[in-house]
């Protein structure tokens, strides 16, 4: 279920409902690529200023302590609480097994500069079936022990996800994976979506690769969009969380702009049809590292 708020004069977010009841913003700011300096910085504050409430961090991204100050000063500038703010970070492959998740846990506080996450995720499943079942009971113990307020999955296949409801208790709340018009993951959002688990999308501007495609070009020409924003309105409507990287105060700004128009089904339809199933990143299935 979503529900659209206010949440300050004219910011307008979409929130989605976890399978545990929490919510998450429906949009957040990625920041993959961002250099561990005042780039890194400046973005999240301008982000956070600009209405986003969500911050997608790894500690494999190497900038948790730059993205850690632009949410110290997002806050001030913006006048809001931590509360307000919903912030990711992912366990690297360095910190899996039961035991090691909280320090990798620990870690990322420390360079964040905060004293609880709102989601951490598993950042890759690996190729050891019994590696992810340990590191995700590591997880279940954040969780329980209220240290984390959601914990969640990235680049899982089904067969991943299987593999933790066999046995593991605490279903992931979100599944995080390549995502665009060119990869629309048709069988795995199925599933996710009948298992309630919510789908959250990396790389949903293919790197930007996707913004000079002709569809998505004439689309933008017919609404009065820029093609961002029609890909992340696409994002939207099919329900998925997406978090767009932008280091660019106008394209931070024009990516969150996306909740006041909707596209017709027939719009939908003519991006789904551009679907490729062409990945830009690693195959989960191969990938450790
Ligand atoms: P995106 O698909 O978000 O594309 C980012 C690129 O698009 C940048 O070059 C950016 O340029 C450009 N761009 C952004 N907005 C606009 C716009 N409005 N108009 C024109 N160009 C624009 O790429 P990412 O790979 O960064 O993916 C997004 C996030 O997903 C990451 O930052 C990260 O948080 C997450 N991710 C997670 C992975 C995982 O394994 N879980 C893997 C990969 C990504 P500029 O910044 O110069 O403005």
């Amino acid at each position: 279920s979503y529900t659209v708020m206010k949440i300050k004069r004219s910011f307008l977010m979409q929130y989605t409902t976890f399978n545990n009841g929490h919510t998450m913003p429906q949009l957040g700011l990625g920041v993959f690529r961002v250099e561990n300096n005042d780039t890194a910085k400046d973005a999240v504050k301008h982000a956070i200023v600009s209405g986003y409430r969500s911050i997608d961090a790894a500690f494999v991204y190497g900038n948790e302590e730059m993205v850690g100050q632009g949410i110290q000063e997002g806050i001030l500038e913006a006048g809001i609480q931590r509360e307000d703010l919903f912030i990711t970070s992912k366990l690297w492959l360095d910190h899996y097994g039961k035991d090691n998740v909280q320090v990798g846990y620990e870690t990322s506080l420390k360079l964040l500069g905060l004293d609880y996450l709102d989601l951490y995720l598993i950042h890759w499943p690996g190729t050891d079936q019994s590696l992810i079942i340990e590191t995700w009971e590591g997880m279940e113990a954040l969780y329980n022990d209220g240290k984390v307020k959601n914990i969640g999955v990235s680049n899982f296949d089904i067969e991943h996800l299987e593999t933790l409801k066999a046995h593991t208790s605490i279903k992931p709340v979100i599944n995080q994976v390549e995502f665009h018009p060119y990869l629309i993951q048709q069988s795995l959002r199925d599933y996710l979506a009948s298992e309630s688990i919510q789908m959250e999308s990396w790389s949903p501007l293919m790197n930007a690769e996707i913004l000079t495609d002709e569809t998505i070009v004439a689309i933008a020409d017919e609404i009065g969009k820029s093609p961002a924003q029609v890909v992340i309105r696409w994002n939207i409507e099919h329900g998925v969380v997406t978090i767009p990287k932008s280091v660019t105060p106008h394209r931070i700004e024009e990516n969150i702009n996306i909740f006041d128009f909707s596209l017709t089904q027939a719009q939908i339809a003519r991006i789904d049809a551009l679907n490729q199933d062409r990945r830009i990143g690693p195959n989960p299935l191969e990938f450790n590292g």
